[in-house]
């Protein structure tokens, strides 16, 4: 039996003919004979894409999917980044430890810069000297003989950026926190963000060589905000630092090190190529410079890059420092000279076989655009319910603005009050003020909706909800506000049902018999229609009527059903405004899963 079962295999979405038959240890001959047989003329370096590879692969006895990564970049990405499923999948033998990768956050003039700063300089104490001069967006530092790499790209817009495109790159978020001023509104995003996306955080607290340092204080904001310090029965690790002063910089790497150990930081060196587009800027000299941030495989000089909308040949490749290499492996951040155009920064990179495979991928891509641009992306409530029905969220994420603190407190203690059984509401951000555009922007990358209570939305704020297709929900009554909620909460609870199509039918002439009144003759198009399934009328693509059949007859008789490209008989429950040329859809409803 199992001699005639069909071997898996994953395929690209374009394929040439040759690499098709390499793919599945054909030959091109047979492959193109096939195709020939389907009515595709192809030659050897053809491409054909994935549906009509798939059909070959079949015929050749492979059961063909659309490549993982592709599949899962084409649905946007959904919770997990792309990368961190690619490793998941990877076999655990081949996963060794790679060096975390960590990105600074906090508020502004708390010490990002100087931290970053202070950090790189440790690196050239420790022997690593070699003048660090160039900035590519990521640098490495030796601490104990472990590497650990640092996005050099302060400031949480390079950071949302990524989140939003799902392809977060990093493993620790240091959160910079200056002791003289405490949490402040950017601090607070930045613990959403590294919430939302299931970062853990290790608490820089700098300045502590100011005099108005209060490091106790700043700790009890922390705990307030959810971060409970380590030394207080918590599980944050906070160190106290001056970034200027270059105190405690080595702590800081070594509380990195130990986070990272207490986490799975690994990486298949020897798997799939996939990392992060860290930043991409056009020298005069040197054409586009592209940092990447390989997350796991191996990048070789040569490789042809596919990143975004951007692809080519590597030609030239450097570290941090400049230095040209020829390859990088897990966590290394390298910049490379070749691609065609700029990427963006937070897009996702592969490896592809050819230089024309890649740029077909591209092209695709950019048409893919164009038809969703066409069709901007929602996050509204209901769509967001969706997806979780759907299991494509996990949990209703929200972000909360009120007036005062008065209400939001209750807002929040309420909605946490509905959390029940496998739905989950996460408050992801709550704070007092007006809607702006940062908190849409934690919404974009959190795929969150922003609700509002006695408070209005700034003209940037809803201009970028506008562009990105986030809800914004404002409300000046708390009972209705979750009222809301809990009413869409409790839909998401009730069963899903779907429609399964049966057949359709067309509507050639009108009768009117008496007792019976209005009876429409039809032939069936595709299909069958069922007497007892459930109807709906079309009129120029717009429903018109959604019910049910009265009777359904074949010639004089009562049917139960009607097959394709016979004619009948047919009246409807409650409506007799049919038309000749109306399309019937018959159809059933089927209970998810069951
Ligand atoms: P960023 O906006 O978070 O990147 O903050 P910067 O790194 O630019 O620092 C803001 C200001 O704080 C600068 O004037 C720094 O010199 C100063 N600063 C940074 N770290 C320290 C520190 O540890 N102690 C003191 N006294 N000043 C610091």
């Amino acid at each position: 039996m199992s001699d005639n079962k069909l071997k898996s295999i994953e395929l690209p979405s374009i394929i040439t003919v040759r690499d098709l038959a390499k793919e599945i240890e054909a030959s091109p001959i047979e492959i193109i004979k096939v195709l020939m047989a389907n009515g595709v003329m192809a030659n050897i370096n053809q491409q054909i894409d994935f549906d009509t590879a798939a059909v070959v692969a079949n015929e050749l006895g492979f059961e063909a999917t659309l490549e993982k990564l592709e599949a899962a970049e084409d649905q946007n990405a959904g919770e997990i980044p792309l990368w961190r499923q690619l490793i998941a999948d990877e076999d655990d033998d081949a996963l060794v430890d790679r060096a975390p990768v960590v990105t600074i956050l906090g508020h502004v003039d708390h010490g990002k810069t100087t931290l970053l700063d202070a950090v790189r300089h440790t690196d050239v104490a420790g022997g690593e000297a070699g003048g660090i001069t160039q900035h590519i967006g990521a640098y490495q530092v030796m601490h104990n003989n472990r590497k650990i790499t640092f996005l050099d790209t302060p400031g949480h817009a390079a950071f949302t950026a990524m989140r939003a495109r799902g392809a977060q790159g990093a493993d620790i978020v240091v959160l910079v926190v200056a002791v003289n001023d405490g949490v402040m509104p950017q601090t607070r995003e930045a613990i959403a963000h590294a919430k939302a996306a299931q970062v853990p955080v290790v608490v820089a607290l700098n300045k502590i060589d100011t005099a108005d340092a209060n490091i106790d204080l700043v700790k009890k904001q922390l705990a307030d905000n959810g971060l409970v310090p380590d030394d207080w029965d918590g599980d944050t690790i906070m160190v106290p630092v001056s970034a200027k002063k270059k105190i405690g910089i080595e702590d800081l790497l070594e509380a990195i090190l130990l986070v990272a150990e207490s986490t799975d930081i690994k990486a298949n060196p020897k798997g799939k190529v996939m990392g992060t587009v860290i930043e991409a800027k056009i020298d005069k000299a040197k054409g586009i410079m592209t940092t990447l941030l390989v997350q796991n495989g191996t990048l070789n000089m040569g490789d042809i890059v596919l990143a975004g909308l951007a692809s080519g040949r590597i030609r030239a490749m450097f570290d941090y420092r400049g230095k040209r290499i020829l390859k990088a492996g897990p966590s290394t951040p390298v910049q490379i000279m070749g691609l065609s155009d700029v990427p963006e920064a937070g897009d996702i990179f592969q490896t592809r076989k050819s230089e024309k495979e890649a740029r077909q991928i591209v092209a695709d891509r950019k048409g893919k655009l164009k038809q969703k641009a066409a069709v901007a992306p929602k996050v509204s409530l209901e769509e967001l319910f969706e997806r979780f029905q759907t299991g494509e969220v996990q949990e209703l994420r929200l972000i909360i603005k009120a007036d005062v603190q008065g209400s939001l407190q209750p807002i929040i203690d309420s909605l946490n009050d509905l959390n029940k059984g496998d739905i989950k509401v996460n408050i992801l951000h709550a704070e007092t003020g007006n809607i702006t555009e940062s908190d849409v922007m934690l919404a974009t990358a959190s795929k969150a909706i922003v609700v509002g209570f006695n408070v209005t939305s700034d003209s940037a704020a809803r201009r970028l909800a506008e562009k990105e297709g986030i809800s914004i929900r404002i409300y000046n009554i708390i009972y209705r506000l979750l009222e809301d909620i809990e009413k869409a909460l409790k839909g998401m609870l009730e069963p899903e049902y779907r429609e399964v199509q049966l057949g359709t039918a067309e509507i050639l002439a009108l009768f009117h018999i008496n007792k019976i009144g209005n009876v429409a003759g039809c032939r069936v198009l595709k299909g069958e229609i069922r007497r007892n399934a459930k109807v709906r009328l079309l009129r120029d693509g717009k429903a018109i009527f959604n019910g049910e059949l009265a009777s359904l007859k074949h010639e004089q008789d009562d049917v139960r059903e009607v097959r394709q490209g016979f004619e009948c008989g047919m009246s409807f429950k409650s409506f007799s405004d049919e038309q000749v040329g109306d399309i019937i859809e018959c159809y059933t409803l089927e209970r998810f899963g069951g």
